[in-house]
């Protein structure tokens, strides 16, 4: 049964249109129909959304401790914890950001800084660790 207003999918013009492209105003049939959030897209407008779309704001707070986090390394000695927790924050949230990216939810964009986010997470991660580790050693050695 086609709705009221008769109006057909753009591209299957044999369907009626379930949906208008939230950015486009094509017509889409249920098939068509890629729902981001709340709002309906074509597939064309999806990957120019993807494309264009903003890094995520979580892999920058995530870059941006990293790079506190390597900043801080040299006097945070005493007790690196700022630096373990940026890298845990850095590898955590740069890895989920790059699944996103891989299975299509994330903005392309973003993939440079969460590879970074995620190589920074690991560096301070070794390092503080690799600290603490000594730290805990020396308390043991004579
Ligand atoms: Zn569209
Ligand atoms: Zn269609």
């Amino acid at each position: 049964m086609p709705p009221a207003t008769g109006a057909r999918c753009g591209i299957h013009p044999e369907m009626a249109a379930v949906a208008t492209c939230a950015r486009c105003g094509t017509f889409l049939c249920g098939d068509c129909t890629e729902v981001v959030g709340e709002s309906p897209y074509c597939a064309p407008c999806l990957d120019v959304l993807r494309k264009s779309a903003k890094p995520s704001w979580v892999v920058q707070v995530a870059l941006g401790l990293n790079v506190l986090g390597v900043a801080c390394l040299p006097c945070s000695m005493a007790l690196p914890l700022p630096s373990l927790v940026a890298g845990l924050a850095g590898v955590l949230l740069g890895s989920r950001e790059l699944r996103r990216i891989r299975d299509g939810h994330g903005p392309e964009r973003g993939i440079t800084q969460a590879r970074v986010a995620r190589g920074l997470g690991y560096f301070n991660l070794t390092l503080s660790l690799a600290w603490l580790l000594m730290l805990t050693l020396s308390q043991y050695l004579p």
